[in-house]
């Protein structure tokens, strides 16, 4: 496979741009390759480098495209809004419209601001909790991610991780000792310390997907439900990814758990910059202007972001056969994988929830960080190498998820199982030199 033109282009980038990408796991470090590829465009289920070779994309700009790239009705949506004007920075009739719709999915908000990125929604979900409640503290899992603002930034998954570093520097010592960590499922500990300290909020991702895949068993969600109602803390949700993927009303549907405040990105922009959150209608009046929590944004709302969100969830919610069918692909798929790793005894196991799987390289099943990070990483790197030369790109990250979309048809899956056979191959070939 010829991806000289890729080459080039980090060459060029490292000098312009600090380790010549925008996003760390963009790099392909981590499975130790020497640049990553560079893409020049998308359709559907297929992303096409610089070099012109085509692949199954396996990322989906890792959550936003559930419906493949370039849906031709939320493209037309894009092109539409477009041409009235690409941001006023004054209020939209659509921006009240995304926030009914967004209502409509989730019965757990009453109030939804929109924001530029889910960094950005965490944050102010976070500032608004803190207030409400009058405390300091803050208590988030290992391993999840809730993106890459200072108190947020402990243990805080896949990114870092890839890199193998658990916290930021950077960071005061005043905002680490505000923000304290888990691990994800200890139910135990978490009633243990909130007894212990004042927290303002428990922030989680109800399905974590930045250590990898993880599995969460809906007591853990039921039990912090429980505590955090008992005790006066704030229960965050943070569906960035999971929300209107597990189901159109996110996690919090499938587990039939109601967090106080919700945080959304990705897909609530259909692939344009976007991050929301929203909740309870006496924690989201203290936002500003309404209260004095002060939350702004230059490009809050943008009129393309929202064009691109509206079509995007409104294609999910007029078709619910999409989540089905996205169930039943993935579902075969993992099935297909699992019954590899049997038939090539690789120590190996997948975690599956909707259209989201990860295959960790380990004999026992992960579920949580320590988990994760104890799984093999030189059989990931085979699987992605061998993956990439197939045509196949998945994450290039053993903590990343995979993320499959309704433009994925039943012939991608076929040449994605056929790959991981050869995959699997490879890894045995390697253990055998290995002399295990
Ligand atoms: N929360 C979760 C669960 C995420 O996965 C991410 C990004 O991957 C974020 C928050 C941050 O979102 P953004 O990258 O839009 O800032």
């Amino acid at each position: 496979m010829n991806t000289s033109n890729s080459e080039k282009l980090y060459i060029k980038a490292k000098k312009s741009i600090p380790g010549g990408v925008n996003s760390p796991v963009r790099a392909f470090m981590s499975v130790k390759k020497d640049y990553p590829i560079f893409i020049r465009k998308a359709l559907g289920s297929r992303l096409y480098d610089e070099d012109g070779n085509e692949y199954i994309d396996c990322i989906g700009s890792w959550g936003p495209m559930i419906l493949g790239h370039n849906h031709p009705e939320v493209l037309k949506a894009v092109k539409n809004a477009i041409e009235e004007g690409t941001s006023f920075g004054l209020p939209t009739g659509r921006e009240v419209e995304l926030a009914e719709l967004v209502k409509k999915c989730f019965t757990s908000i009453d109030k939804l601001r929109l924001t530029t990125s889910g960094t950005e929604a965490a944050m102010a979900a976070v500032r608004v909790a803190r207030a409400f409640t009058g405390r300091n503290r803050i208590l988030k899992f290992e391993g999840c991610y809730h993106g890459h603002s200072d108190s947020l930034m402990v243990k805080a998954g896949s990114g870092l991780l890839t890199f193998e570093h658990q916290d930021s520097n950077g960071i005061t010592e005043g905002v680490m000792k505000d923000t304290l960590t888990l691990p994800f499922g200890d139910i135990e500990k978490v009633d243990r310390l909130t007894d212990e300290e004042d927290i303002a909020c428990i922030i989680l991702e109800p399905v974590p997907a930045n250590m990898g895949l993880i599995e969460t068993e809906g007591e853990f969600l039921a039990k912090l439900r429980e505590i955090t109602e008992r005790k006066g803390i704030v229960l965050i949700f943070d569906e960035v990814i999971s929300g209107f993927r597990t189901a159109l009303g996110g996690a919090q549907q499938m587990y039939g758990v109601v967090p106080d405040l919700t945080v959304l990105g990705k897909i609530i922009g259909g692939g344009y910059p976007v991050g929301a959150f929203g909740g309870k209608r006496e924690i989201m009046d203290m936002i500003s202007p309404s209260g004095s929590v002060y939350h702004a944004g230059t490009l809050s709302g943008n009129p393309i972001s929202v064009a691109a969100g509206m079509k995007t969830i409104s294609i999910l919610k007029g078709n619910p056969e999409i989540y089905e069918e996205l169930d039943r692909k993935t579902g075969n798929l993992v099935e297909g994988i699992r019954n590899l790793i049997g038939k090539y005894k690789i120590k190996a196991t997948v975690n599956h929830v909707g259209s989201l799987f990860t295959i960790f390289f380990s004999e026992n099943k992960v579920k949580d960080l320590d988990g994760a990070i104890g799984t093999d990483d030189e059989m990931y790197n085979i699987y992605f190498d061998t993956m990439l030369k197939n045509g196949i790109i998945v994450p290039p990250s053993k903590y990343e998820a995979h993320f499959l979309s309704a433009a994925h048809t039943e012939k991608d899956m076929e040449k994605m199982l056929s790959a991981t056979e050869k995959a699997f191959e490879e890894i045995g070939k390697c253990r055998k030199r290995q002399g295990e």
